[in-house]
């Protein structure tokens, strides 16, 4: 056995049984999650739920105490997986932008491709330089990050991450640290990389954006999967009253 397994067909993430503990502390009780490639999946659920643990045990930020993770056919959660080389195919946008505050907007897109990827200069500065572009902010290209405003600090990270050209984009609660002005141009841009056929899963309180872009959506309360399946009906027809009493609170 090695940690590469058959994809079953279209299968760009498969989650089973997994669950995590913080000492005594259960957070994830057995979580069945797939992502089918091409495909934008949205948690939802309160704060607290265990959501972002959800995402960071994904590319193992956490490591999972059971269950089985597996990304474009690579067990994440065997224990021969090259965790370092899995996790440069797995794009993470988090709530804090996170970009690295003494690098200007160049070297924060190219610095990872370098060290990690071992792209060339060129290549790298090629490779930013088109993922400038599609997030907007090819202008930006020589400022520092705290000469940004924060929905553009965001776009800078999500270019970052789609410059390591990863299969799968994480994203948790990307527009929640922002002003509610610049919600919309980060919302776009996920819009956006969605229509382009990008396989998302992400965490957000944005229902109208969840309605409108996610092919599935699953609401998540206390560490488990309550309720799951298209975006109109958990959003616009839940089932379980625990949906209903969070949808009433968000909407
Ligand atoms: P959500 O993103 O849905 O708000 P989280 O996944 O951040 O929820 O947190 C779920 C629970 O796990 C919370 O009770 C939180 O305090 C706890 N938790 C998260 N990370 C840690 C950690 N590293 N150590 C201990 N407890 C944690
Ligand atoms: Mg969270």
């Amino acid at each position: 056995m090695t940690a590469a397994t058959e994809a079953p067909d279209g299968l760009a993430v498969e989650i089973t049984g997994l669950a995590k503990s913080f000492g005594s502390l259960e957070v994830l009780k057995g979580i069945d999650l797939s992502v089918r490639r091409g495909d934008v999946v949205c948690v939802i659920g309160p704060s607290g739920s265990g959501k972002s643990t959800l995402l960071r045990c994904v590319n193992l930020l956490e490591e999972p105490s059971a269950g089985r993770i597996v990304v474009n056919g690579v067990e994440l959660t065997h224990p021969d997986v090259d965790i370092d080389r899995a996790r440069t195919g797995i794009g993470m946008v988090f709530q804090g932008f996170n970009l690295f505050s003494h690098l200007n907007v160049l070297n924060n897109l190219t610095v990872a491709q370098r060290k990690v990827l071992k792209r060339s200069p060129d290549e790298a500065q090629r490779i930013a330089l088109r993922n400038l572009e599609r997030v907007g902010l090819s202008e930006k290209v020589d400022a520092m990050p705290a000469q940004l405003s924060g929905g553009q600090q965001q776009r800078v990270a999500i270019a970052r991450a789609l410059s390591m050209e990863p299969s799968v984009m994480l994203f948790d609660e990307p527009t929640s640290a922002l002003d509610p002005e610049l919600v919309g141009d980060v919302l776009g841009v996920m819009r956006q990389l969605a229509d382009e056929g990008m396989t998302m899963l992400v965490v957000t309180h944005e229902m109208q954006f969840a309605r409108e872009v996610a092919d599935r959506v699953l609401f998540v309360d206390g560490g488990l999967v309550v309720e799951e399946g298209p975006a109109e009906q958990v959003i616009g027809d839940p089932r379980h009253e625990r949906t209903k009493s969070f949808l009433a609170r968000v909407l």
